[in-house]
């Protein structure tokens, strides 16, 4: 299903035939071993599935039931109860759902006649640190014992390679925000003991279940998670907070004259080679072996270097490198209040590469600038424009560890506010753009086609809140990638950012088909090449992507850049292959101008 057809007239479900035997096989092989049970993934079934998607998996698992061995279906991160006859039907001995993330679910699988299925409960949650409450869990758990009984599982809603491993590595956390945490190890003690209440009865654990609940209490209590000021702050906002002074045209014509850009400018999205030296440095600094004087010159002879090489390269907007980031999330996280950060919390973020996301646990608050500083600095080596370059609320919001307390929504917000706050600072400093990240905002997106909505308007009004407070001649950008957007343009556009650059040459810009039913309206640049490799695009290759674009977009509104943040790349395949985009971008603005 999350496959992709490139062939057209090519349907992937028709695969399907040749991919059973395959999963009889192995399924036999490892039934011959003597594993008795197999666990089979199939979150997609908390999506909305079109029919034929819904038919194959009768298919499936009536060819794969006999193997010998007995078959765990297993869904998360939503609801599945929309395809309830379904699983009712199918030729498996367990199911699998997660009541963490959707409880509601449960009262259709107990009312409901699954008598001979097994049903694994995953009622602790695999994705986020909290503690849970595990009166109530148990509370649920019984209800189920009584209908599933001797065919009840207990389990973590889903993986847990979303969660670090072990609280007890922690040993800087304050002891009150530590208590009310869950990380895997713990969350599997919280399963052994909701089985001992089980089996036991409540009683055996009843110490256990007090500590939990005064755990929740205090954390609900706690002077560390309210502030008056944030939530004043977030009732005041109005329509207006989330609104430019004038609409795009307008804005347009006066950063037109402000910037004086050529047709087709250049930009990079932010962050430049972390190099060994970068590293050791801030390494240094953390453990203090490294001044704040010291530290703060080698940023900046950093700075300096990445600000004349991009001159040298000929980009007409310049970023700072963001060499003093060790994220893009922890980094805004560690400057603002309500979040904590662990030591050794490191999560899988893609492929081998991991992150150590925040802990956001109260309302969020920016006791002073964050960034303004290095980009001043940024600024002051070079008569070219500096991008500002700042964490979305959106991404921080969906790129840390949340607090379960109160919605998404209202969190989002008080992160906007933040945000808005440095954007102003940045204003004031002169710096004249301001490049407001928000790759994770399509992965915030609901997995059912009717909740969309909801999500999307209080997105994009957390955007707005973080963008809209700036004049008119300063300029908005703003950055997506990990994701495809073509289903979501409209409410990209309703950022109202003067200019995205956008993840687009992974897939040679397939994206830009989408420009045809839907025309952009503001500034746009899809990245021209893929920095997720270390592979250096010919010019050529570049040149025709960037011809492509500006046959689907209007090139007074076509920006040049690559798809993502160079972070990970190294600086010779780095210069090489800016060079060739500004190159390109020169080659084909004195194509148009001719
Ligand atoms: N500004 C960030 C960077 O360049 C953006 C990273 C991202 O999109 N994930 O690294
Ligand atoms: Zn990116």
């Amino acid at each position: 299903y999350l496959g992709k057809e490139v062939t057209p007239g090519f349907q992937r479900l028709d695969l399907l035939p040749r991919l059973l035997p395959v999963y009889r096989e192995i399924l036999q092989k490892i039934a011959s071993l003597g594993v008795e049970w197999v666990q089979i993934d199939e979150p997609i079934l908390s999506l909305d599935l079109e029919q034929p998607w819904l038919d194959s998996f009768a298919e499936a698992y009536h060819t794969l039931h006999d193997s010998s061995c007995r078959l765990l279906l297993t869904t998360y991160f939503g609801t599945v109860d929309h395809h309830l006859t379904l699983l009712k039907n199918l030729p498996v001995d367990g199911l699998h759902i997660d009541v963490s993330s959707a409880p509601e679910q449960l009262e259709s699988f107990l009312t409901e006649d699954f008598s001979g299925k097994t049903l694994s409960l995953g009622c602790i949650d695999g994705r986020n640190i909290w503690r849970a409450d595990l009166s109530q869990k148990l509370e649920t758990l019984s209800q189920a014992a009584s209908r599933f009984a001797g065919k009840l599982w207990i389990a973590p809603s889903c993986s847990l390679l979303h969660c670090p491993v072990d609280l007890a590595l922690e040993t800087k956390l304050e002891p009150e925000i530590k208590n009310w945490l869950a990380f895997s190890a713990q969350k599997l003690e919280e399963m052994t003991i909701l089985g001992r209440g089980l089996n036991q009865g409540r009683e055996s654990v009843e110490a256990i279940l007090t500590a939990s609940d005064e755990a929740r209490q205090s954390r609900m209590e706690s002077s560390r998670i309210h502030n008056p000021v944030v939530h004043q702050r977030v009732d005041n906002l109005t329509e207006r907070d989330s609104q430019r002074n004038h609409p795009f045209v307008t804005r347009k014509h006066l950063q037109q004259q402000r910037f004086n850009l050529p047709l087709l400018p250049t930009t990079t999205i932010g962050s430049f080679p972390q190099t060994a030296t970068i590293r050791q440095a801030r390494a240094a600094f953390r453990k203090n072996e490294l001044s704040h004087l010291e530290y703060l010159s080698a940023m900046r002879a950093e700075i300096r270097e990445m600000i004349r090489k991009q001159e040298e390269i000929g980009l007409d907007v310049l970023v700072h490198g963001e060499p003093e980031r060790n994220d893009m999330v922890e980094y805004f996280g560690e400057q603002l209040w309500g979040y904590a950060f662990t030591e050794n919390g490191w999560v899988q973020s893609y492929g081998s590469r991991c992150v150590k996301p925040p802990i956001l646990y109260g309302d969020v608050y920016r006791p002073e600038a964050m960034t303004v500083e290095w980009i001043k600095y940024a600024q002051s080596q070079t008569g070219k424009p500096v991008k500002g370059m700042l964490t979305g609320p959106v991404t921080m919001l969906m790129w840390s560890f949340v607090r379960d307390d109160q919605p998404r929504s209202t969190t989002a917000l008080q992160l906007a506010l933040a945000i808005r706050d440095e954007v102003a600072d940045l204003e004031n400093a002169g710096i004249g753009m301001i490049q407001i990240d928000e790759p994770a905002f399509r992965e915030g997106l609901p997995l059912r086609k009717q909740d969309w909505k909801s999500y999307l308007d209080w997105a994009v009004k957390a955007f707005r809140v973080a963008s809209s407070g700036v004049k008119d001649e300063t300029q908005i950008h703003t950055h997506m990638c990990y994701s495809e957007f073509h289903d979501i343009l409209p409410a990209i556009a309703e950022l109202d950012a003067d200019v995205i650059t956008i993840e687009t040459s992974r897939s040679r810009m397939e994206l830009l088909d989408a420009f045809v039913k839907f025309s952009y309206p503001n500034e746009i640049g899809p990245g021209v090449y893929d920095i997720h490799s270390p592979r250096v695009p010919d010019a050529s290759e570049m040149l025709e992507l960037l011809k492509k674009a500006s046959r689907y977009i209007d090139p007074t509104l076509l920006w040049v850049n690559p798809d993502c943040g160079l972070k990970t790349r190294n600086w010779p395949e780095t210069q090489t292959a800016l060079q060739k985009m500004v190159d390109c971008a020169k080659t084909l603005r004195s194509a148009l101008q001719a």
